[in-house]
């Protein structure tokens, strides 16, 4: 390919909005144009290096028996509305009407099209395991894209689903698909960490997600800094004591004015007395059904443990109508004693460590003292729903919680029954008897795969892949473009190396070196041949690694060996 015919253009700055610096990156060498807010033109450059992702992906698929095929794009609302979703799933699923006036939605992801296929061609225990994929095109209205192709709206995903006759065997396809990741993202040059992660609405306890260690990522990961027990914050535990507490000067319960304080922090100087006194109460609704959600008053509540124990498919906090309806007070005075409507209450186990707290009256501009939990109100569950800390102990070991920023870019789940039950995905089993099967699903953001290499893999110049994800492996750099012996040396090795199937690119433009060198780095070609006069006299080439900066200068009748011999090594 010939850098003077080819589709891009190179920038020195990015727009204001790019933050981070896969985007700014990705934008400045010509990969990423904006068309609307979260979706993107995949230039050729970023073409051809989502291609190479998607390579890596389906030889590590395909090589484990997994099949290859492509679901449409657009979702009959009816197949949503059977596995309940089309209810609960939040405006992030972009709905239309055709027409006829019939309901339809971008696919946001394909658990409900797969199940309808399978379902179609499924008789026997015998046809199974099945494991799908594909690789396409997903739309979600995200509240917030950002940060370029780490969160668009539009993003290429591959999907892929798992049906089995039982748990056993299921399990059994999850721990392939977590063996294939491990692989596709080595292969993909990332320095990632699988991590237990939440199963929020779909209940169970299996599911990692794949965390691309980055300073930008919008997840927190705590992993144990002895044992390799990691998890997304969301779902991590530490190993916490919990005494019992010290009941020797119980207070009695007492109603005082706090006119005006309505936070933690206005209330606990109003009173003198420090926010871990306090009870913090949340009013949620938790599958459109009102609960009152209780934790130390120095802590939050964690929305993924809070849907993980009440098996809920969406847990979102109430509006204020809700509030002032349930407790009968204005927002700020809500408490787990005297609720004004009768509603579930779920607490967190921590707060039955200590007696003599302080919450809201449920009365506006009124709080209690004197709460002790176990003797003023009752919980209809206690667990755990807020957040594990860093330097809190390790479940599993003896070591402390450490903690990292990750980009998620792969997640394994194992789904259990969730959509085939509903939808009548079953076999006849050994017996002959009508069983459900038991599925999984896997999800990779190859766009979103892209740019967290780029995170991992940038300087102040630019851009720095790896031959096994950049766009071209080799950049021929003739420095003097009018002079003839310079252009056919490069033109030489340049057919050389594409004739051996070297991904090789040509800056064959009528521009200065230094021109062509910065866009080199800017792009971030692993290996760049740089053709100049001066080194000719000798014979010579000279041959950079982008990585290391290291130029090395070499005679014309080795370069090529010396090329491919260099590749394998970055
Ligand atoms: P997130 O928590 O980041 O919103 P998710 O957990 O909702 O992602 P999954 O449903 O697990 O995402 O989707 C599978 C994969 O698709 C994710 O691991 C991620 O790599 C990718 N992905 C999800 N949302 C986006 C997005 N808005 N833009 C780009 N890639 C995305
Ligand atoms: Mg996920």
């Amino acid at each position: 390919m010939r850098l003077s015919k080819y589709f891009v253009t190179t920038f020195k700055e990015a727009p204001k909005e790019a933050e981070v610096i896969s985007h700014i990156l990705m934008i400045r060498a010509g990969m990423i144009q904006k068309l609307a807010a979260g979706i993107y033109n995949y230039l050729p450059l970023a073409q051809r290096s989502i291609a190479k992702i998607e390579k890596i992906i389906r030889e590590e698929l395909d090589k484990r028996g997994l099949q290859e095929c492509l679901m449409p794009a657009v979702q009959p609302a009816e197949l949503w509305q059977e596995s309940g979703r089309w209810g609960y799933y939040g405006p992030e699923l972009l709905r239309f009407k055709d027409r006829k006036n019939a309901d339809y939605c971008l696919g946001p992801t394909h658990e409900e099209v797969i199940t309808d296929m399978v379902r179609r061609n499924l008789k026997s225990y015998r046809q199974l395991p099945w494991n799908i994929y594909q690789i396409q095109t997903k739309f979600r209205d995200e509240v917030r894209p950002r940060f370029g192709l780490m969160r668009g709206r539009e993003f290429i995903m591959k999907d892929a689903y798992s049906f089995d006759v039982d748990e056993e065997a299921s399990i059994k396809s999850y721990y392939l698909m977590y063996d294939a990741y491990t692989a596709i993202f080595k292969r993909c040059g990332l320095k990632f960490k699988a991590v237990d992660a939440s199963t929020g609405a779909i209940g169970g306890e299996l599911s990692h997600e794949f965390q691309v260690l980055a300073d930008s990522g919008e997840d927190t990961i705590l992993s144990c800094s002895k044992c390799d027990y990691a998890a997304n914050v969301e779902k991590a535990v530490s190993d916490r004591v919990l005494p019992k507490p010290d009941r020797s000067n119980v207070e009695t319960m007492k109603e005082v004015a706090t006119p005006n304080q309505k936070t933690i922090e206005e209330i606990s100087a109003f009173l003198g007395r420090s926010a871990d006194q306090f009870i913090k109460t949340l009013i949620y609704m938790v599958d459109d059904q009102p609960v009152a959600v209780i934790v130390p008053g120095e802590q939050d509540a964690n929305e993924a443990k809070i849907q993980g124990a009440l098996h809920a498919n969406s847990v979102v906090a109430a509006d204020e109508e809700t509030v002032k309806r349930v407790t009968g007070a204005e927002v700020g005075f809500a408490g787990p004693v005297g609720l004004k409507e009768k509603i579930k209450i779920i607490a967190d186990k921590q707060i039955y460590s200590r007696v003599n707290l302080v919450c809201g009256a449920n009365k506006t501009d009124f709080h209690l003292t004197g709460i002790d939990p176990e003797r003023d109100f009752k919980a209809d569950l206690v667990a755990d729903i807020t957040f594990a800390k860093v330097g809190e102990k390790c479940p599993h070991c003896d070591g402390v919680l450490e903690q990292y920023r990750g980009i998620e870019v792969g997640q394994v789940f194992h789904l259990g029954t969730k959509y085939s039950e509903p939808m009548h995905c079953t076999f006849l089993d050994k017996n002959g008897k009508d069983s459900t099967t038991v599925m999984g699903c896997y999800g990779i953001g190859v766009t979103r795969t892209l740019a967290a290499f780029i995170e991992q893999n940038h300087d102040d110049k630019g851009i720095i892949w790896s031959p096994a994800v950049a766009p071209f492996e080799v950049e021929v750099i003739p420095l003097q473009s009018n002079n003839e012996k310079v252009c056919s040396v490069a033109e030489d090795i340049y057919s050389q190396l594409g004739k051996l199937g070297i991904d090789v690119l040509i800056d064959d433009r009528d521009e200065r070196a230094g021109f062509k060198m910065n866009d080199a780095d800017l792009i971030g070609f692993p290996v760049q041949v740089q053709v100049g006069a001066r080194s000719l006299e000798n014979g010579q080439l000279e041959i950079k690694a982008r990585r290391t900066g290291e130029k090395v200068l070499v005679d014309i009748d080795k370069a090529v060996p010396y090329i491919q011999d260099l590749l394998k090594t970055l």
